[in-house]
């Protein structure tokens, strides 16, 4: 069943690691997050952006497929199926479908308007047993083509939202969703402190996981980060095994065309990351 992330949010924060979020895009994806989360008995959220909710059809599909695998998977570990970066209207379609947690990524909305949308939300989940995650001060990243860099949350805007009764709140310290650029000065570690003294035992969450280097990754874990989220990383070792097996010509070997060989590579390599990725964030055994 699946779980708010909640509890194995604060588990973390207390425990100092991270629950890492992994995005899905498919089934394959999904499998294999699953599978590998059984595998390293550590607890898991599951990240739905809108888009990919729309490419897998809806979120319905998305909260049916997810249900489905962690039942005939015999999936015993903590799994929460979280929107990812939700609009107002995003959020209460997944509140509907049957999701255990969501993302009100309010940070480009005016600070008033993005504190009157998380409050009726915190109403909602509260009622619901869904966990909240709010956003302050946006993620950069790249926008048509743009590779913005990212901006640092304003600690006093942040104890406001955490005030409001988030569960998890997501604040800019310089990260950026994608590759980070060769010019990139790093993580802020002086926004993130202030930030974690004035919300206290808030789980803060890490967007844009790809790339970091790994003693940044254990210094934010240290300094009050119990999520990052993880997505380009999984799409770049899916494509790399992908193209590998067709590079190498596997595909035209005997039935190697058959989509459950030539995607299996690709899900392999998903699975090793996402182990990569759960060692390094401490929560291996965590479940
Ligand atoms: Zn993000």
């Amino acid at each position: 069943m699946l779980v708010s992330a909640k509890e194995m949010l604060d588990k973390a924060k207390a425990g100092h690691y991270a629950v890492g979020q992994f995005n899905i895009n498919n089934l394959e994806w999904t499998k294999a997050v699953l599978v590998t989360a059984q595998e390293c008995n550590s607890p898991v959220i599951l990240g739905v952006s809108e888009g990919a909710g729309k490419y897998m059809t809806g979120y319905k599909t998305v909260v049916g497929m997810v249900n489905g695998m962690m039942e005939e998977l015999n999936i015993t570990v903590p799994v929460a199926l979280h929107l990812d970066h939700g609009s107002f209207e995003g959020c209460m379609k997944c509140i509907e479908a049957g999701f255990s947690s969501i993302m009100y990524d309010g940070s480009h909305s005016p600070i008033e308007e993005n504190v009157a949308n998380t409050k009726k939300l915190v109403e909602i989940c509260k009622e619901k047993g869904m966990s909240l995650e709010a956003e302050v001060g946006s993620i950069g990243g790249e926008e048509d083509g743009v590779v913005g860099a990212g901006e640092c949350a304003d600690p006093e805007e942040c104890k406001r939202i955490a005030d409001l009764g988030v569960d998890m709140l997501a604040a800019g310290i310089g990260n950026i969703h994608g590759k980070y650029p060769a010019n990139w000065k790093g993580l802020s570690f002086e926004t993130l402190d202030a930030v974690q003294k004035l919300t206290g035992s808030m789980p803060l969450v890490l967007h844009g996981g790809t790339g970091i280097p790994e003693d940044m990754i254990k210094k934010a874990i240290d300094l009050g980060v119990a999520k990052i989220n993880v997505n380009t990383e999984c799409q770049l070792s899916f494509a790399e095994a992908t193209r590998k097996y067709i590079e190498e010509g596997k595909d035209l070997q005997g039935k190697g065309f058959d989509p459950r060989k030539l995607l299996a590579p690709g899900t392999e390599a998903i699975k090793a990351t996402v182990k990569e990725k759960m060692e390094l964030f401490g929560s291996v055994n965590q479940a």
